[in-house]
């Protein structure tokens, strides 16, 4: 399957679809897919999926999603209980090594 020539006489390109029917299934096209001049070559690599992996894939891949959101809100979230104490600290400190008369403490 590899090395397959278009009509167009170029080498065709492997690309991976995307589409819930077809999630993850490898096929050759015209390196011009898109462009001006394509000859509108396609070829299947592999073989379609089976019903069953056609659910649970785009399923397992929402998860993923979900998962990645999370994680980026966690590091936020990480941050900003990282940095309130130590900025809390420097205030404190700087309160208690100055005379401003910013910070009530007596
Ligand atoms: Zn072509």
């Amino acid at each position: 399957m590899d090395n397959q020539i278009c009509f167009c006489g170029r080498l065709g390109k492997i690309s991976c679809s995307w589409i819930a029917a077809n999630l993850g299934r490898r096929f050759v096209g015209c390196e011009r897919y898109g462009k001006r001049g394509a000859c509108g070559y396609f070829m299947w690599v592999d073989t379609p999926m089976c019903a069953r992996a056609r659910v649970v894939i785009p399923g397992l891949i929402r998860s993923i999603g979900r998962l990645e959101a999370q994680t980026k809100t966690n590091k936020k979230i990480k941050m900003v209980l990282f940095v309130a104490p130590i900025s809390s600290w420097v205030f404190l400190d700087l309160c208690l090594s100055s005379n401003l008369k910013l910070c009530v403490f007596e």
